[in-house]
């Protein structure tokens, strides 16, 4: 059978992660890069009927008024990333893949991401949420009819919104989709009114941030309406992924954690957003919850996330883990991560496409909670635990391959 041809569609397509991914894509695509972080190349992989890396093209919505050739260009140069062939010969294509980039919606996306903004983008933030979901569905139906695209997957690695509190928020689509014709009143922010916008068309949303995006139950009920699929939330590539792997092993040696303090710096546009401590706060709250929930109780811990700007997209994290052993014996585990953070994520977002595709052609509907190893808050997924996650990754993919 020919394979289906599909469309990425990044909210956020030029920021860090997007500019790694798309790069990385052309790069799969041309031979010139190799497999190397691609958890779908893996070997209990290969039998998974994925689609092939030379079937999928991107486009998507950014507010910024730069390229995505300027923004890869600047990783190349600040953070000393990407090969420089690789960066040569990609040139075309990403400019081709700039000319598929549109406004997106900055709907209550807080000041600081506000002020990232193209003048461009003000024209449209007195906008209904219902004119921007209509707005945003317009330019993923253009996407899907001038590229022949047989499914379009929605990823949200656009920045970090404001920390959002959804206690009064009706848990039923058929109440909240009167919300969007509230304007300013609407409790839902930017990365929710992607998600319904995809999911109203069927399409499938990943979001790889800690904004709520999907997490809202009237709109897990709405993706299962419109029978389509979503997975997240925000992406496990550093110091949160040591955290599941380093936990069990405390829990299985039945030593106790008497304090984790995680100290993060970088330098990345993240970093900038980030350390406005409303947007921190967002992401704070995924980093921290997984050891409680690990350990089975409550150690004391500390998150900092600072923005150090010469480190670019360099991130360091220093962790101090003081544990008791046998006989009340205080001891301690100090680790440095040291990861770059956009070539860290960008496979697994590719990754995370020709998963959720597969399952999508599959006709899974809803929350695909078999994708939890590559998240920090693993929605549908209790257990946190690295190894655990990745055995429910296998058990899914061996299934598939029966
Ligand atoms: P970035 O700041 O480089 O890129 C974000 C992009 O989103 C920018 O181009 C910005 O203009 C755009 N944007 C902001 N608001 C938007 C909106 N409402 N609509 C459309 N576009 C919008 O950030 P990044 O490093 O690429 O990370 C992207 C997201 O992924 C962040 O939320 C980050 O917290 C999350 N994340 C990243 C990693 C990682 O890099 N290792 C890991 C987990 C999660």
């Amino acid at each position: 059978m020919a394979q289906p041809r599909i469309g990425i569609w990044f909210i956020g397509a030029r920021g860090g992660v997007a500019a790694s991914a798309t790069l990385g894509l052309i790069g799969l695509q041309k031979r010139l890069a190799d497999s190397v972080g691609l958890v779908s190349e893996l070997p209990q992989f290969a039998r998974l009927d994925l689609v092939a890396w030379d079937t999928l093209v991107v486009g998507g919505h950014d507010i910024r008024d730069v390229t995505l050739t300027e923004e890869v260009a600047r990783l190349h140069r600040e953070s000393r990333v990407f090969d420089a062939k690789l960066v040569a010969a990609a040139q075309g294509e990403l400019s081709s893949v700039d000319t598929r980039i549109r406004p997106g919606t900055i709907f209550r996306c807080g000041t600081t991401i506000e002020k990232l903004a193209a003048n461009a983008m003000l024209g449209h933030s007195h906008e209904l949420p219902r004119h921007a979901v209509e707005r945003i569905q317009s330019d993923l139906k253009n996407f899907q009819q001038e590229l022949h695209l047989d499914c379009i997957i929605v990823v949200n690695v656009a920045s970090t919104e404001p920390a959002t509190n959804f206690v009064d928020l009706p848990p039923h689509w058929s109440d909240l989709d009167r919300l969007l014709d509230e304007g300013p009143a609407c409790p839902l922010s930017a990365s929710s009114l992607y998600a319904i916008a995809a999911f109203q068309l069927g399409m499938p949303y990943i979001n790889f941030t800690p904004s709520p995006g999907a997490t809202p139950a009237a709109l897990g009920e709405l993706a299962e309406l419109r029978k389509t699929c979503h997975a997240g939330q925000d992406g496990k590539t550093g110091e949160t992924l040591l955290k599941s792997v380093l936990a069990p092993m405390f829990a299985a040696r039945h030593l106790e954690v008497m304090s984790w303090v995680g100290h993060n710096i970088f330098g990345n546009l993240d970093g900038e957003v980030l350390d406005d401590p409303v947007n921190k706060s967002a992401k704070i709250q995924g980093k921290d919850k997984l050891l409680g929930l690990i350990l089975g109780y409550d150690p004391q811990t500390l998150v900092s996330i600072e923005y150090i700007r010469s480190m670019g997209d360099w991130k360091t994290a220093w962790d101090h883990i003081h544990f008791r052993g046998f006989l009340g014996t205080p001891m301690t585990l100090q680790f440095t991560w040291q990861g770059c953070d956009s070539l860290l994520a960008a496979p697994l977002v590719l990754d995370l496409v020709r998963f959720v595709e597969l399952a999508n052609r599959r006709g899974e509907i809803g929350l695909l909670s078999q994708f939890g190893s590559f998240f920090k808050r693993p929605l549908g997924l209790e257990n946190h635990a690295f190894d655990h996650q990745s055995s429910v990754l296998n058990e899914w993919a061996a299934r598939q391959s029966q």
